[in-house]
C-alpha cells in the first residue's frame, strides 16, 4: 500500500510517501519555515533535489504544496493523489489513551488533545497536520502512531515516580518515554537477528540528536530512560537529562529565571553542547577532543559513562541481556562511540569485534565471535513502521 507519512513540528513538517510492504521509497522532503515565508525541498531517489520558496502560512498550505509537487508532471511520483491510499501521522504524545497506533477519527483527535499539556509543544503541531490532511484529503484514511506507545507496556515499577500517588491518578504524572516507533522496529529486528529465541532480553540504544534507551523483554518494553517529557535520561546534544531538581531551585534563586528560562537551559543550552560548550553534534565533539579541548573531551566522557551505566542497570532489571542495539545518527555512524560505550561490559560478556565495528549504517553484528551478548548495528526506520502501522490499520 502507498503511505504518505506525515511528520509535522510547530513551523516544520516532513514527509515520506513509500510503500508499506518492502519500504521502498517513491519520495520524500521537508517544508521549512511555516508561518514565516516557506520552503520545500522534495527529494526522489536518483533525481537531483527540488528547492522551491511557497507561501506556507500555515500546515494546510504545506501540505498542499507537498500534494502538488508529488503529482507534478515533471517533478512529482504520481499522477493522482488519489494514489495515496492512507496517511500516517507521527505523534509525539499518547499520554495513558494509546497503547498502539489508530485510526484518526473524531474520538482520536480529542484524545490527542487531551495529552497536550504532556506535549505541549509537539502535539498541537502533530495536530495541525492531521487537520490539514483532513482537510485537504477528506477521503483519505488517517492513522496516528504515537513516540509513546511502544513503551506503555512498562509494569508500574518502571513508570511510577516517587512522588505522591495523587499527581499519578489525577494527573496522569508518570514515565511515558519517546523514541518508541524506533525502539519497536529496532528491537524486533533484534530479536530476528538473534533467531526468534522463545525468550529474548534487548538492551536498545538510540543515539542522535535527542538519545534514549530501552529494555525489551521478548519484544515488550519493560523500561527507557526517558520520562514524562524527553528531557530524561542521559545527557544529549542540547538536553540535560537526569538532574537533580534542587539544581532548578538554586539556579533560579541565583539568576532569577523564571521556569520557562530554566527549561530553555536544560533543553537548549545543555547536555554534551552545555558541557563542551563547543557544539551538540559528536562530530564536533571528536575533532574537538583530538585537538586537545578538555571540555570537549569530558562531554564525550560523560556521555559515554552514563549511557554505560544505563545498559549496566537495564541488563540487571532483565537478569541479563542477549543483545545491545546501536541506532540512530551516533549509533550507527560513530564506530568511536560504539566501540567506548562496550569497552569495559566484558565482565558482562559484551565483547566487540573491532574490525567488524568499523562500519556506518548498516544492518550487522559486530560482537567477537564467542561474545555471549550480540552487539547489533541497526539502523532504525521509523518510517517504515509508520507506513506498516497504517496500511495494517486500514486493511481492517
Ligand atoms: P535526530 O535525533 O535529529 O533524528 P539523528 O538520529 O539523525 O538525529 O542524529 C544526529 C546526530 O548524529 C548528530 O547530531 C551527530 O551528533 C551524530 N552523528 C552523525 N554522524 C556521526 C558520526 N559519523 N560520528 C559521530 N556522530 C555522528
Amino acid at each position: 500500500m502507498k503511505i504518505l507519512i506525515i511528520n509535522a513540528g510547530s513551523s516544520s513538517l516532513k514527509y515520506q510517501f513509500m510503500e508499506s510492504e518492502g519500504g521502498q521509497v517513491f519520495a520524500k522532503g521537508l517544508c521549512e519555515r511555516i508561518g514565516i515565508d516557506g520552503r520545500l525541498t522534495h527529494k526522489v531517489p536518483g533525481r537531483e533535489d527540488v528547492k522551491q520558496d511557497i507561501p506556507m502560512p500555515t500546515h494546510g498550505e504545506a501540505i498542499q504544496a507537498v500534494l502538488d509537487i508529488m503529482v507534478d508532471p515533471a517533478k512529482g511520483v504520481i499522477a493522482s493523489t488519489d494514489e495515496i491510499a492512507a496517511v500516517g501521522h507521527r505523534v509525539l504524545h499518547g499520554g495513558m489513551a494509546f497503547t498502539k497506533s489508530c485510526i484518526i477519527d473524531d474520538a482520536c483527535i480529542e484524545a490527542i488533545k487531551k495529552c497536550i499539556p504532556l506535549g505541549p509543544l509537539h502535539n498541537p503541531a502533530n495536530l495541525m497536520g492531521i487537520e490539514a490532511c483532513q482537510k485537504i484529503m477528506p477521503n483519505t484514511p488517517q492513522v496516528a502512531v504515537f513516540d509513546t506507545a511502544f513503551h506503555m507496556t512498562m509494569p508500574p515499577k518502571a513508570y511510577i515516580y516517587a512522588i505522591p500517588y495523587e499527581y499519578y491518578e489525577k494527573d496522569d504524572v508518570r514515565r511515558y518515554g519517546f523514541h518508541g516507533t524506533s525502539h519497536r522496529y529496532v528491537s524486533a529486528r533484534a530479536i530476528d537477528m538473534l533467531g526468534n529465541p522463545e525468550h529474548s532480553r534487548v538492551i536498545c540504544c538510540h543515539l542522535g540528536n535527542g538519545s534514549s534507551l530501552s529494555a525489551v523483554v521478548d519484544g515488550k518494553c519493560v523500561d527507557t530512560t526517558m520520562g514524562l517529557g524527553p528531557l530524561a535520561g542521559f545527557p544529549m546534544g542540547t538536553r540535560s537529562g537526569d538532574v537533580d531538581a534542587t539544581i532548578l531551585e538554586y539556579l533560579m534563586g541565583r539568576y532569577g529565571y523564571d521556569i520557562k528560562e530554566m527549561l530553555n537551559i536544560l533543553n537548549k543550552k545543555s547536555g554534551v553542547l552545555g558541557i563542551s560548550g563547543v557544539s551538540s553534534d559528536f562530530r564536533d565533539l571528536d575533532e574537538a577532543a583530538a585537538q586537545g579541548n578538555e571540555r570537549a573531551a569530558l562531554a564525550l566522557e560523560k556521555f559515554i559513562y552514563e549511557v554505560k551505566k544505563f545498559i549496566g542497570a537495564y541488563a540487571t532489571a532483565m537478569g541479563g541481556v542477549d543483545a545491545i542495539v546501536f541506532t540512530a545518527g551516533i549509533g550507527e555512524n560513530s564506530k568511536e562511540l560504539r566501540a567506548s560505550i562496550c569497552q569495559g561490559l566484558e565482565y558482562m560478556g559484551v565483547e566487540m569485534d573491532e574490525e567488524k565495528n568499523n562500519v556506518r549504517g548498516q544492518e550487522v553484528d559486530v560482537s567477537a565471535a564467542g561474545s555471549k551478548v550480540k552487539i547489533f548495528i541497526i539502523p532504525t526506520n521509523e518510517e517504515l513502521m509508520i507506513a506498516m502501522d497504517t496500511a495494517e490499520l486500514c486493511a481492517k
